[in-house]
């Protein structure tokens, strides 16, 4: 788990405030770099960011400008669903148009519900109008899509590894048209959720630092203004060469 020890502490008033949800039991894949590249985007614009980690010791705040989930095995996505569930903070966020990104298995967790590998069903937080079930195989791999949302150009990309697959209801739109990989699940040949500020997707990555413009709409939704394109050479051959794969 990446150490944010201190981080509380330069907390102030005009800070931009990262809750990173339960890095402690939803981490696959390192998906908590998502929180380091938003903090990162935001002070090369001289925007004072903090990322605050909220682990099963702590209460949930509904405090944070922007939040992020990562994706975790059955298990410790079961443990994260309670603790969201006993502490509504993001909910109350979400409720008042804060930013909240859900990676694989929290997209899961903020559906109304998810059926388990096992065969066991598990009720969300319903921030999501969508449920999950197991697919018949489990997906892995890259993923890349054409985004399907306002704001967003460029093609996404991604690395997926979930067996779970999810059925978007009428209130959920899909984030992206799928042009390589499952995505949502066999068949659907869409990836990810969007609804109201809530946004998910299956793409591991870290799906931030592969796609800097999805980054920046998250931002830029969290701070309440438009942002000045940053010139990053080395995160675009990153990109590069990850959708030439
Ligand atoms: N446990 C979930 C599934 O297999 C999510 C996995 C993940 O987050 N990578 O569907």
């Amino acid at each position: 788990m990446i150490d944010f020890s201190g981080s509380e502490a330069r907390i102030t008033e005009s800070t931009l405030v990262i809750g990173l949800v339960l890095p402690d039991v939803m981490g696959t894949y390192g998906d908590g770099g998502n929180a380091l590249v938003l903090r990162q985007r935001a002070r090369l614009r001289g925007i004072d960011a903090e990322v605050l980690p909220i682990t099963l010791a702590d209460p949930v705040p509904a405090t944070c400008d922007i939040y992020t989930l990562g994706g975790a095995e059955d298990y410790a996505q079961r443990l994260a669903t309670r603790h969201l569930t006993q502490y509504p903070g993001m909910q109350e966020a979400a409720a008042k148009g804060a930013p909240v990104l859900a990676i694989c298995a929290a997209i899961q967790v903020l559906g109304h519900w998810y059926e388990t590998s096992e065969g066991e069903r598990v009720d969300g937080i319903s921030l999501f109008d969508l449920t999950t079930t197991p697919q018949a195989e489990r997906s892995i791999g890259e993923i890349e899509g054409v985004p399907l949302i306002d704001g967003l150009t460029q093609p996404l990309t991604g690395f997926e590894n979930h067996r779970g697959g999810s059925a978007l209801g009428p209130d959920a739109a899909p984030l992206q048209r799928v042009v390589r990989g499952t995505g949502n699940g066999a068949g659907a040949a869409v990836d990810g959720v969007v609804q109201g500020s809530v946004l998910g997707t299956y793409m591991h990555g870290p799906a931030l630092a592969r796609n800097p413009e999805l980054a920046d709409h998250l931002l830029s939704r969290a701070t309440g203004r438009s942002l000045e394109p940053l010139d990053l050479p080395d995160v675009e051959l990153l990109r590069r060469e990850r959708l030439r794969k």
